[in-house]
């Protein structure tokens, strides 16, 4: 985004656009806040309005064609276009550097339409085995039910052993920057490489980074979804999720999309580079209908201003409660990229070189019975589910988000009996600390 591209007028009829100096980029603090920002030509409103309706007038008989056909936008219905929305999807496009995104009802249902979009009943998706549970679970649910195969690669995979799973009913390559709850950062270029040498996409989902810490597609990625419940929205607020479109991938010379690419009026043909995100607009989500409401966009959109400062700040948070628990009896373990300890230390300083995000994931030495002491002496942190929130939260994970595996798939998904995630907030970090410092004493020291 250039300044001379906002604000831009949501209407048919544009607003003069201002003068503006410097040609060149902004900067990511400024993009949060004006990337995709809107003045509705008729109000002159500054604050993006809540735009609570359900669908738009047409000009007249070619208009309605028109947008049915996508000439000039799908807004037709808010199922899929609500001008609230758009601007969310076009900042987060924007601060991913991407071309086109959308914003939907949750972080799992962008996970759901973004793969819709690119496989069938048949189709095979290789994925990174440190994911965050809910999209496995949907994997080896409701994915498996309607025919899709998703196979599960270790991360000591050579390249060869990659491309040996590939096959042609292959349809991308899925994985997440920072896997939640592990934190084990994923190699986004190799990924990258590997995809696009088999004609196939690699899909990222980069929640625990936020577009703050890392934009995979810098990197190679070609789709990137969010969970915006999380540090986009970032006050615990609101479910959203998103899915932007890095505009690269060439649909038509993969030949595996023909969804994509074929037919006359391919949207490859129409739409370009933006190809993917319109048909995932205007057929698949306009389809299953995953629409997140206006009201929730409008929290999601006074989150996004902040990011940067509210990630920077919980960052070191972060930072230091992973120091200060790293060297504590009561603690086997601490999972954070961020220290120089950590196996994924190197590569959290290739691509998170602001930070490697807001989530300590714990292993206490006393296992599950530590655990459940150290949950319960908790005052300030709360105990729950979610990331990403300003207030800070705890969670064991085998009895919780785990739970329904067994003991041998906990093992081998590396949920141990004394595993907690934490996700650090905004309090100041000596309050967290003395909150966790009590916890940590009533977990205590196993005795040999
Ligand atoms: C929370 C989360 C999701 C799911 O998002 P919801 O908004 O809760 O549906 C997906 N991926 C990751 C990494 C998450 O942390």
């Amino acid at each position: 985004m250039t300044p001379d591209q906002y604000p831009v007028t949501m209407s048919e009829h544009p607003a003069p656009v201002p003068e503006q100096p410097a040609p060149e980029a902004l900067d990511f603090a400024t993009r949060q806040i004006h990337a995709g920002a809107v003045v509705d030509s008729q109000t002159k409103a500054r604050v993006t309005p809540i735009y609570q309706t359900a669908g738009y007038v047409f000009d007249d008989f070619d208009d309605g064609e028109d947008r049915f056909a996508g000439r000039s936008g799908f807004r037709a219905y808010s199922r899929n276009e609500n001008p609230t929305n758009a601007v969310a999807g076009q900042r987060l496009a924007d601060l991913e550097g991407g071309v086109d995104g959308i914003v939907v009802s949750s972080g799992q249902a962008a996970i759901a339409v973004a793969l819709f979009a690119l496989a069938e009943t048949g189709d095979h998706i290789l994925a990174t085995s440190s994911l965050y549970e809910g999209t496995r679970d949907m994997f080896k649910g409701s994915l498996r039910r309607q025919g899709l195969t998703i196979e599960y690669v270790p991360d000591d995979a050579t390249d060869e052993e990659w491309t040996a799973r590939i096959t042609d009913r292959t349809k991308a390559i899925y994985t997440e920057t920072i896997p939640n709850p592990l934190n084990q950062v994923a190699d986004l270029e190799r990924l990258a490489r590997i995809a696009h040498a088999a004609g196939i996409p690699l899909v990222v989902d980069s929640t625990v980074a936020t577009p703050y810490l890392c934009r995979p597609i810098e990197w190679g990625a070609d789709i990137v979804i969010h969970s915006t419940s999380k540090w986009l929205a970032g006050h615990g607020s609101v479910i959203g999720g998103a899915i932007v479109d890095g505009g690269r991938f060439d649909w038509k010379a993969s030949g595996r999309f023909p969804q994509l690419s074929e037919g006359p009026t391919s949207f490859v043909d129409r739409f370009g580079a933006g190809a993917y995100l319109a048909y995932l607009r205007s057929v698949v989500v306009l389809e299953y209908g995953p629409t997140v409401a206006a009201n929730s966009t409008f929290l999601l959109l006074h989150g996004i201003e902040t990011l940067s400062v509210r990630l920077a700040q919980q960052v070191a948070n972060s930072q230091e409660v992973a120091e200060a628990l790293s060297i504590r009896p009561e603690v086997k373990a601490v999972l954070y990229p961020g220290l120089p300890s950590d196996p994924f230390h190197e590569r959290a300083k290739k691509y998170l070189p602001n930070g490697a995000g807001a989530v300590v994931t714990i292993d206490l030495a006393g296992g599950r019975e530590a655990a459940r002491r150290f949950i319960d002496a908790l005052r300030l942190v709360s105990p729950m589910t979610h990331i990403g929130d300003v207030r800070s939260m705890a969670i064991h994970l085998g009895s919780t988000i785990h739970a329904k595996l067994t003991d041998e798939e906990k093992l081998a998904a590396g949920i141990t009996p004394g595993l907690v995630r934490l996700s650090i907030g905004l309090e100041s970090a000596r309050d967290i600390l003395a909150d966790l410092d009590r916890g940590l004493l009533a977990a205590g020291v196993p005795t040999a």
